[in-house]
């Protein structure tokens, strides 16, 4: 595996064919939480999916699109369109350098122009497999999580996820607040109307063990449905070609 410590010398003649490329976040995650969670989540997974397939480890993005955490402090986001030219250059300065294969890890929810960018860049490029296996919200897991069903935001699993990554960056006062409000107030309203600090779950609920386990779960989630998907692609391809062939 490689990433930013690599010298580039070692990358090339490693000549890693796949690449693993996070999306984290900086926003509010209530009082007990530290504005780095969505990033650290998001580089823990990457740097899992990494090492099982000898991957290039692209530094995970800090920001995207949190517009909806608004003036909290400490949050920072990307207009849509400033996100999408950063994949874009991202994922294109990966295939100049013959990186074929990339895995998109998605940390954070609010981030709906990832799809519309990856599959422009895969009908541009069709010498590419550029995908996204779901890891936001892949985490609700029935027999990990007691309240997945009223987690959105800083809750039992994403307490969980921080205490087994950075369990010092954890505080210890702990909200707990289920919403009167569905997922669609996101886009109607900054969630400090309607959320105390962005706070939306069962966070003393949490526990390092639960996160633990969550991370193994998402890694080996995610593995399987990068070499499912890019089986699959592959397959497709070689069905074209010998189509082609035989016209
Ligand atoms: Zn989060």
């Amino acid at each position: 595996m490689w990433d930013y410590r690599s010298t580039s010398t070692e990358i090339k003649a490693g000549a890693p064919s796949v690449a693993v490329f996070g999306i984290g976040a900086i926003e509010q995650h209530s009082e007990h939480l530290p504005v780095c969670t969505d990033w650290y989540q998001v580089r823990e997974v990457s740097r899992g999916v990494a090492r099982e397939f000898n991957a290039l480890l692209v530094p995970a993005l800090p920001y995207s699109m949190s517009q909806c955490h608004g003036p909290a402090p400490g949050t920072l986001w990307l207009r849509p369109e400033t996100l999408a030219s950063v994949v874009r250059d991202v994922i294109t300065s990966l295939r100049s350098q013959g990186i074929q294969k990339v895995v998109v890890l998605n940390g954070h929810g609010g981030n709906f122009v990832l799809e519309p960018v990856i599959r422009e860049l895969n009908l541009t490029y069709p010498d590419m497999m550029i995908i996204r296996p779901l890891f936001d919200g892949g985490f609700v897991v029935a027999d990990i999580f007691e309240h997945g069903d009223v987690e959105c935001h800083a809750g039992e699993i994403e307490t969980s996820l921080m205490l087994a990554i950075s369990p010092d960056l954890v505080r210890a006062t702990r909200v707990d607040h289920v919403s009167e409000v569905g997922r669609e107030f996101f886009d109607y309203a900054f969630l400090d109307k309607w959320t105390p600090d962005g706070m939306i779950g069962i966070s003393s609920a949490g526990s390092a063990e639960k996160g633990r386990r969550a991370l193994d779960v998402a890694v080996e989630r995610v593995v399987k449905a990068t070499v499912e998907t890019f089986a699959a692609l592959e397959l497709l391809r070689r069905d074209s070609s010998s189509a082609e062939a035989e016209a």
